[in-house]
């Protein structure tokens, strides 16, 4: 069995802007938690927002640079546009993956839709690093709707395993990412117990979304809380076990190959070096990302 390192507790909440309520369950501005490939997670648990006829909520326009966004819509819809010509509705069970890479500018709202009829609303903005020799990658994105995410069968009638990204037996994910990294919603049915592996050189990450749930059979974790574990030693097995309570459980799965290179962030610019942060300002003050076009 692969260790667990800590089961964080339930983290504050605060806004982005006005239309996600998130915890910020790890973040690369901190640095106090091994999380390499990935650099944050924003979990917006489900909140019931009144119907608003007035402006969408949500964050206006706001640059990336040298990395990449992703956004899992698990309740209601997000609403974007960005300046490679990109938009579109991110609906419930969709997957938004977008490379930043040389820059982009972008703004991200509830729907307009969902703002007129309200609701409840769920939702993961997880930061994916790139490597030094793609963090100039053309800006672009991958729309992947609900219905394009495989869904795959646990055993012995445990639940299912939809992949966002990576590999579940042999079953390819959705997304076409630029290092090896598994994103996983792993849906376990009251009392389902599953055995789960992914890549001994991973880092590993669960964050529990929805239940409790039983990890190697030794600690509990419960909604909301993150889970680390340690790296794998040579000889080692590296999987892990998991098993829901009475409620079943819902299980956000993360592992990445580590890019073990240096990351140095400024706001919405993650890059290697400080004067590679300087000059993301000055093209971004320099309108080199572009814009918006008129909606
Ligand atoms: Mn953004």
């Amino acid at each position: 069995m692969r260790r667990i390192n800590t089961v964080y507790g339930t983290q504050p909440k605060h806004w982005v802007g006005d239309g996600f309520h998130v915890q910020s369950l790890f973040s690369h501005m901190l640095g106090d938690k091994v999380t390499d490939p990935f650099l944050m997670l924003d979990y917006a648990a489900s909140k019931y927002f009144e119907p608003n006829e007035g402006a969408p909520r949500g964050v206006g326009q706001h640059p990336h640079k040298g990395f990449e966004t992703v956004t899992i819509a698990y309740r209601g819809e997000v609403a974007h546009r960005d300046s490679s010509g990109g938009g579109g509705v991110i609906r419930q069970g969709d997957v938004q993956w977008m490379t930043a890479g040389d820059g982009i500018i972008h703004e991200e709202f509830h729907s307009p839709e969902f703002s007129r009829t309200g609701g409840d609303f769920e939702m993961v903005q997880l930061w994916v690093n790139l490597p030094r020799k793609d963090k100039g990658a053309k800006a672009t994105y991958q729309h992947l709707s609900n219905d394009r995410i495989p869904v795959v069968p646990l055993a012995d009638n445990a639940g299912h395993v939809r992949v966002i990204a990576g590999d579940y037996q042999q079953q390819c994910g959705a997304a076409k990412t630029y290092t090896p990294i598994n994103l996983w919603d792993v849906v376990l049915r009251p009392n389902g117990q599953s055995q789960l592996s992914v890549p001994s050189d991973h880092t590993l990450l669960l964050l529990v979304m929805k239940g409790d749930v039983a990890i190697n059979a030794s600690e509990q974790a419960h909604t909301g809380q993150l889970v680390t574990f340690e790296s794998v030693e040579q000889g080692e097995v590296g999987d892990i076990e998991l098993r829901a309570g009475d409620n079943g459980a819902t299980v956000l799965l993360l592992s990445g190959e580590p890019i073990n290179e240096p990351v140095v962030g400024y706001g919405p610019f993650v890059m290697n070096t400080e004067g590679e942060i300087r000059q993301a300002v000055l093209d971004f003050n320099a309108g080199k990302f572009g814009q918006l076009n008129e909606s």
